[in-house]
């Protein structure tokens, strides 16, 4: 299968944070593997815009130092490299200031898409956009992408929109959430929405319930001032979960279309119940297997901030009623794991009798470490014997089925950029599904605040709080282990 790269604009790319972390270890090379694809038209600009006093040639430096240390293989050619850094350029500008500004200027090219990457804490994101205006660098079609958190709450997040929404229009604002870049969330929808097979049988006639987890091994060291404001409910529920589940859970929209899509996603996100207390688990990792616990991470050895949640929710529409929506995410857990699986129902009668065993076929759409969709499906166990039943999986692993060897499917980042200079917000987040997401998360997070929730403790790489699974078990089902 030959990939195919559709064209794009020439294009200037202002990288606001240029020099830091998610700069270096997503965005500069993720544009790096689209040049490496030919998808950087001639006279295409990435300009680097960060306070730090940097000559041009320091930043060509540390981007292919970055480059080397986080764009895989194809870092290893030097030449690419170096073609990429041609493309390079690098402003000092502050934010909160009057530096830089007129240097930036200058450098835009006339008759290119223009697009201002926010890659910066989110206190500057209303400055960054008021100085983009206030000094001339916009243009109707000018796009700004703004990266998360998107606020801390309702309040904030709508206090946000609105000044945003002084200098820009809504076409004109990309919320990005990166796992909705991921091949298989975008797969997800083609399963869905492409084949006759599954529609008719997508809904609780036929699901008995669904799973949503995003676990991750790693801690909060590093992050945790941040993550100590955040916690998990903010930094993966409101936003990824949220957005996973409203793609597994809206109706067909007519077109795949921005508007249309995010309508339909919009409605799941409005139609979610409110959340009992009882059918909520928060956990916070304690020191195990050589690892700090998260209060050394934060350094608070009083923190009730959440480092897991897991949660039964429903949708409350004709297609879902009865069918619960199990979300689950934290840190430091057993293995990296990011996974969607629908669990159909057994079948209403075993023809086979108890001996055969009794099975039900699941979908489960892996997101991370790997990218695939399995359904597992019921057949006899070949041979003598008898006739008892066995479970197979209907593999679909993007790696094997979906491109030439070596060749890995595009990054989130990297299809999520390319469609900002397409001017696409398919896969962008609106400004009302944002704060409907915060409108249901703000009153669960309230909740905690008031009864002054502590955290249930878990050691470090096991499967969370015992409760998380006694919270399962009392509906008579179990979690899908990590890893399998
Ligand atoms: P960072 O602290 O490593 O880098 C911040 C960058 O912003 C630096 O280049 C700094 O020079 C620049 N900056 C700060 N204030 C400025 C100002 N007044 N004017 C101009 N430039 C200014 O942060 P990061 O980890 O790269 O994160 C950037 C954004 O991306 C944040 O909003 C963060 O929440 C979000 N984010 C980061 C990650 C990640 O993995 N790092 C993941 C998801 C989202």
């Amino acid at each position: 299968m030959v990939s195919r790269i559709i064209p794009v604009e020439t294009f200037d790319l202002v990288v606001f944070g240029g020099t830091g972390d998610l700069a270096r270890r997503k965005i500069l090379p993720a544009l790096f593997k689209r040049y490496c694809s030919g998808q950087m038209p001639e006279g295409s600009q990435v300009i680097g815009a960060a306070r730090s006093a940097l000559s041009e040639t320091e930043y060509r430096v540390s981007v292919a130092e970055a480059l080397r240390e986080f764009a895989g293989e194809a870092a290893h050619d030097a030449a690419a490299v170096s073609g990429f850094c041609d493309h390079l350029h690098y402003v000092a500008v502050d934010a909160r200031g009057e530096v830089g500004w007129a240097d930036l200027a200058a450098l835009l090219n006339e008759g290119s898409v223009r697009a201002f990457y926010f890659s910066v804490g989110p206190g500057v994101y209303s400055d960054l956009a008021k100085g983009l205006k206030r000094h001339g660098l916009t243009e109707a079609d000018t796009r700004i992408v703004v990266e998360k958190p998107f606020g801390h709450d309702l309040e904030t997040a709508q206090k946000l929109n609105q000044e945003l929404a002084q200098y820009f229009d809504e076409s004109q604002i990309y919320r990005i959430d990166h796992y909705l870049g991921k091949e298989t969330v975008q797969n997800l929808m083609a399963v869905r929405f492409g084949n006759m097979l599954f529609e008719p049988l997508w809904n609780a006639q036929y699901i008995d319930h669904i799973q949503i987890t995003v676990a991750e091994s790693v801690g909060v060291a590093g992050r945790g001032e941040y993550y100590e404001r955040s916690g998990a409910m903010r930094d993966m529920v409101q936003n990824h979960l949220m957005q996973l589940l409203c793609l597994i859970a809206m109706e067909p929209p007519s077109q795949f279309e921005p508007d249309a899509v995010r309508d339909e996603k919009l409605k799941v996100i409005r139609a979610l119940d409110t959340v009992a207390p009882h059918h909520i688990v928060r956990g916070q990792y304690t020191a195990a297997d050589g690892v700090d616990s998260y209060r050394e991470d934060v350094d608070n050895p009083r923190s009730k901030t959440e480092s897991f949640v897991a949660l039964k929710c429903q949708v409350n529409n004709w297609r879902w009623a009865g069918t619960p929506f199990y979300l689950r995410t934290g840190k430091r857990l057993s293995e990296r794991d990011s996974e969607i699986t629908v669990m159909f129902k057994d079948t209403p009668h075993s023809i086979f009798g108890d001996e055969a065993g009794r099975h039900r076929n699941e979908l489960n759409i892996q997101l991370q470490p790997n990218e695939g969709i399995t359904l597992k499906v019921t057949i006899k166990e070949p041979g003598p014997g008898g006739m008892r039943l066995v479970d197979v999986p209907l593999d679909m692993s993007f790696a094997e089925a979906l491109g030439p060897k070596g060749q890995s499917a595009a990054d989130a980042y990297e299809r999520l950029i390319m469609d900002v200079i397409r001017g696409n917000q398919t896969l962008f987040m609106r400004d009302d599904e944002v704060e409907a997401a915060w409108a249901w998360t703000d009153p669960i997070i309230r909740g905690w605040e008031a009864r002054g929730d502590v955290p249930k403790p878990y050691d470090a790489f096991s499967f969370g709080p015992d409760d998380a699974a006694l919270m399962m078990r009392r509906d008579g089902r179990n979690w899908r282990g990590l890893g399998k």
